[in-house]
């Protein structure tokens, strides 16, 4: 007689600090230093400093060391796309989340039961990192960040022409772009590359970093040059790429009649981009919309959802709605502000 694979929930399960798998001894993106860590992502919610041991894509430690430095973790252990590790007798494989550069949804398998950690993820193409993958399972685990059927992001690709005919309009003033320094700053560089933008972009200084890594790491961004240093003159009809919050602080004065724009999920609310002083929004997402998180559900064919965080229970009421068990972990501590 076959042995029953164990219940999904008795081998992995939330708890302070995030989802731990009991078995394995290791947790998944930890909110707080653990011995164990496998990291989804490198963004600063789900990528931590501090842990001890940390099993990631290789991609995602370079992203790690170079925001953390040493505090990266004590032991850094590279794991590649479709390799599965074993972690205390629980198997741990990484495959593509096209979320950002390196991200990875978490495939678990513990005597017969799979689970998939989707970490944050999309489903669009992004040419800045690899395309989601689904995976079979009996339970998905998902996050929610755009969760409500509200959220439908438009065509990236419009978004940019969008971009580039108000530059046409207004060849005198300067347009800077709100970016999140890690997968938005370099998605937006590349979809303005394959509108057939090649002039130079002119990046804030916190950006240049994260910019120079993913050149090393093979994503060609083409001409970049330093915002700081351009001169006012300099700027007028140019892109410039800088932090969401230095749009609004004493850095943007020294550009020329900018045209303030801001590339976020979080654009498709008109009051959110009111309420920053945002004359051009841009819905540009790295977080599946509505549509994305619904089809994914229906893609891994699993029986069972759990949902991580966002807006949980339009997510769960949907799944449940299919058919589906569905529960909403409520994790704290991921934060998708600039989503
Ligand atoms: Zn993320
Ligand atoms: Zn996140």
């Amino acid at each position: 007689m076959p042995i029953a694979a164990p219940r999904p929930e008795s081998w992995l399960r939330p708890v302070p600090g995030g989802l731990y798998c009991g078995p394995g001894g290791f947790f998944i993106d930890p909110t707080r230093p653990v011995d164990r860590a496998v990291v989804t992502h490198g963004h600063g919610d789900h990528a931590r400093p501090g842990n001890r041991h940390v099993l990631a894509t290789a991609e995602t430690l370079a992203i790690m060391r170079a925001r953390y430095g040493a505090d990266a973790g004590g032991s850094l252990q590279a794991a590649a796309y479709g390799e599965p590790v074993i972690v205390n007798g629980v198997s741990v494989t990484l495959v593509p989340a096209g979320h950002v550069l390196g991200s990875a949804q978490a495939v678990l398998e513990y005597r017969g039961s799979r689970v998939v950690v989707s970490g944050d993820y999309k489903r669009r193409r992004d040419p800045t990192c690899a395309a989601f993958e689904p995976q079979s399972c009996d339970v998905f685990v998902t996050e929610a960040t755009f969760g409500l059927p509200v959220f439908r992001h438009p065509s990236d690709a419009a978004e940019i022409g969008r971009l580039l005919h108000s530059l046409r309009l207004f060849p005198e003033r300067c347009h800077v772009v709100g970016v999140y320094a890690l997968g938005k700053c370099q998605r937006v560089i590349a979809l303005l590359r394959e509108a057939g933008y090649d002039a130079p972009v002119y990046i804030h200084g916190a950006l240049a970093p994260l910019c120079a890594l993913y050149e090393r790491l093979g994503v060609a961004l083409g001409p970049l040059l330093p915002a700081t240093g351009a001169g006012k003159e300099g700027l007028a009809g140019k892109i410039v790429l800088a932090p969401p919050g230095a749009l609004a602080d004493r850095w943007s004065r020294r550009l020329p009649d900018p045209v303030a724009a801001l590339a976020s999920g979080w654009m498709r609310v008109k009051q959110r981009a009111k309420a920053r002083g945002i004359e051009l929004p841009l819905v540009i997402s790295d977080h599946a919309d509505w549509d994305e998180l619904t089809a994914t559900l229906r893609d891994t064919g699993a029986p069972e959802i759990w949902v991580t965080h966002g807006n949980e229970e339009a997510l769960v009421h949907y799944a449940s709605g299919a058919g589906l068990k569905a529960r909403a972990l409520a994790l704290v501590g991921y934060e998708d502000e600039e989503s």
